[in-house]
């Protein structure tokens, strides 16, 4: 096992990545930006190395910077965490390159599904069921795209194939608007991504985000850890997850996690990965693959007892899965709320100090938090401060535990979405489970304040 880990990210998984490694005897290093000086983190560090001035592009994002540190600490492993160079093959291979460890799947695998196209052939290719759409990257000839809309049907979706983040993606109703659609979102592509390629799907209209995580080491074992559901999105941002997802079946999701484990032998996979889904009328279709861990790793950690970061530490390693797919049990219900430094009513963020700072506590509940009286919420990053997380045997439960949660949780001094939470957490629908990815939007255009 390492007896040290470079932690490459800020905020509340920096913290978390710490604690692992502190439990498991590992060493760590933390590397931060001017503006992080006062982070919990970076207080309770083995050591902890400045790398730089507060825009990310100068910190976060220095590789040159954070291999230094690597270099100099004698660190050897790095964890990207999520965001920043989490998903950049680059970064993965400079690290590997230098003789550090990457806690993460191989540059390749990162490069293969940081393409949408090429993930989308890679998936088909190995039997998972996609959105139905061009096959590979559209042709330059509009007669061609034209053809291909009305082979799948309208609306479709035009997509980038360097796209992320949410961007980069075009709906289009009519024949009449498609010529343009394409061209323009091809411009697009490559302007913020370099990369002019689009590939069209159907444009699903009432779905919902159904992700399964994925558990690969370096011996061709690999497992999956049910799923999750995070169809409460604002601006294609999650902002609540939950496992198991409400009211789907437990062999269709037991099929399609099967799937995604069988695709990850086939591929190759190392480390955690998460396989993203839209759901709609009983079937799953695979829309991109997240190579790293994700924000919302706690609820299937709690539902399922296995810890993904310090799994992601061990098979980096060299360990063999502890577990295979037939220990692997899911008990109770796990719920997450994302809290984020903004207006709960405009959505504008809110940075500053937090004067009051009270977690909520009790039986079935985590915080995830790298926030405390006093602590100052830079402005320069994304506005997530903390996630709170439940658990109850039931969702009912679960949902109880939440709203007292919430109803515990005190911050002062800044503007939190916790207000919003509470009132989902009473929402009748969200009640019932099983929302769409559009319900959020559209509750929030007839919220009444
Ligand atoms: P990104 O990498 O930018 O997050 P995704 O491919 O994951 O892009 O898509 C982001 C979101 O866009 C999805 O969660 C969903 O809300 C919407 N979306 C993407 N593809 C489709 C589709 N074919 N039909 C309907 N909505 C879609």
């Amino acid at each position: 096992m390492f007896k040290k880990i470079l932690i490459a990210n800020r905020g509340e998984i920096a913290l978390r990545i710490q604690r692992a490694c502190r439990e498991m005897g590992i060493q760590s290093v933390v590397v931060y930006s001017q503006a992080d000086r006062d982070a919990k983190y970076v207080k309770l560090a083995d050591e902890a190395v400045c790398i730089g001035p507060a825009p990310s592009s100068a910190s976060y994002l220095n590789m040159p910077a954070i291999i230094a540190t690597a270099e100099v600490t004698d660190a050897e492993a790095v964890h990207p965490g999520y965001g920043f160079l989490s998903e950049n093959a680059d970064f993965a291979e400079r690290v590997e390159r230098s003789g550090f460890v990457f806690i993460g799947p191989t540059p390749d695998s990162i490069r293969l599904m940081g393409d949408k196209v090429t993930a989308k052939q890679t998936m088909i290719k190995a039997g998972v069921p996609c959105v139905p759409g061009s096959e590979g990257a559209l042709p330059e000839d509009p007669k061609e795209a034209i053809r291909i809309a009305r082979q799948i049907g309208y609306p479709v979706i035009i997509k980038a194939s360097g796209g992320g983040g949410g961007r980069g993606m075009r709906v289009v109703h009519t024949e009449a608007a498609l010529t343009h659609a394409v061209q323009t979102t091809r411009a697009e592509a490559q302007g913020a991504f370099g990369n002019p390629a689009v590939y069209m799907e159907k444009f699903l209209e009432h779905p919902r985000h159904v992700e399964i995580q994925v558990l690969a080491d370096t011996q061709k074992n690999a497992v999956w850890l049910g799923e999750r559901d995070c169809s409460m999105q604002r601006r294609h941002q999650k902002i609540i997850e939950e496992a198991p997802a409400p009211g789907i079946a437990r062999r269709a999701i037991e099929r399609i996690g099967d799937r995604c484990a069988a695709a990850c032998k086939k591929m190759g996979y190392r480390g955690a990965g998460t396989f993203e889904f839209l759901y709609e009328d009983g079937e799953f279709y695979f829309i991109e693959m997240n190579t790293r861990v994700q924000v919302e790793h706690p609820v299937t950690e709690w539902v399922t007892g296995i810890d993904i970061v310090q799994a992601q530490i061990r098979v980096a390693a060299g360990e063999k899965l502890p577990f295979t797919q037939r220990q692997i049990q899911m008990r109770g219900h796990a719920i997450e709320c994302r809290i984020n430094a903004e207006d709960p009513y405009k959505f504008t963020p809110s940075p500053g100090r937090i004067t009051v700072w009270h977690p909520p506590g009790g039986p079935g509940v985590r915080v995830d938090s790298h926030a405390y009286a006093n602590y100052v919420v830079p402005p320069n990053y994304d506005s997530m401060i903390g996630k709170i997380i439940v658990h109850g045997d039931t969702r009912e439960q679960a949902l109880a535990r939440m709203r007292t949660a919430l109803s515990e949780t005190v911050v002062e001094g800044i503007h939190t979405n916790v207000p919003l939470h509470r009132e989902l957490m009473a929402d009748a629908k969200f009640i019932e489970g099983g929302t769409s990815i559009h319900y959020l939007e559209h509750w929030l255009s007839q919220r009444k304040r």
